[in-house]
């Protein structure tokens, strides 16, 4: 992957962005995404955010690299700490990392969100951690998507403010709420995997000495959750 041939993944997380001013990519190593959206007039000034020092370097070689001295500023710090108070990102984008990391990353900088921010996030895991998150601060998924890559199937969604309480049930929390309507074969074969493993795993912990109730009850409801999904009864 690079900056003018990005990974599905990327690319998938590059088409939720919409056309506006400025974007701070948070945890953005090489910064192939930004640059990918500047060198496609799709934004016009980005922060590269790395709290590590290597990455961090990676991104100020990429900003070389593509002539975006200007147009690109790499900058190291924790989370949302690299965005000063005064300028207001149209658009965060948080991809590639956990949805516990990615969650705390906007909690502790939630001063630095507005009404009027937009945000795309890719967690790897934990969506539905994320989810929660978006909804208990007043941002409303507004559009999601489901790609399989190198063998690993990502979620990536748009969240926008809302002044409206949203209330999403417990199977849009852990699915997507749009992708559970959708019900896109690429869904219907991350979550085939995914009964799959839980049944595996019911089999073994049924099968073990301790056989710990509490698990195995746990896992029977995540089948049936996810069977119910499948079956479209959910
Ligand atoms: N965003 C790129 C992508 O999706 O391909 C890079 C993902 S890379 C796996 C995760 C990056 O997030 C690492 O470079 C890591 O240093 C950075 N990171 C982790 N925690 C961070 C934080 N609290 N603030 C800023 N960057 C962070």
């Amino acid at each position: 992957m690079d900056a003018k041939h990005l990974s599905k993944r990327m690319q998938a997380v590059a088409d939720l962005v919409p056309k506006v001013e400025k974007l701070a990519d948070i945890g953005s190593d090489h910064a192939y995404l930004p640059a990918y959206l500047l060198n496609n007039q799709v934004i016009d000034f980005a922060i590269a955010g790395e709290v590590v020092k290597g990455p961090f370097e990676n991104a100020v070689s990429e900003i070389e690299d593509q002539n975006l001295t200007g147009k690109m500023e790499a900058r190291l710090g924790d989370g949302l700490e690299v965005i000063k108070k005064q300028e207001a990102m149209n658009v965060i984008t948080i991809a590639g990392m956990g949805g516990e990391l990615i969650t705390s990353i906007l909690d502790e900088g939630q001063t630095k969100l507005n009404q009027n921010t937009i945000l795309i996030l890719q967690p790897n895991v934990d969506e539905n951690t994320l989810r929660k998150w978006l909804v208990n601060h007043h941002f409303k998924i507004t559009a999601e998507k489901i790609v399989l890559d190198s063998s690993h199937f990502y979620e990536m969604f748009k969240a926008e403010y809302t002044d409206d309480q949203i209330d999403y049930s417990q199977v849009e929390l852990d699915f997507g709420p749009f992708l559970v309507l959708e019900q896109s074969e690429t869904f219907k074969a991350k979550w085939q995997a995914k009964l799959e493993k839980n049944k595996f795993i019911l089999n073994k912990l049924e099968n073990s000495n301790l056989k710990p109730s509490e698990k195995i009850k746990r896992v029977k409801n995540k089948i049936i959750e996810i069977e119910e999904v499948l079956n479209g009864k959910s």
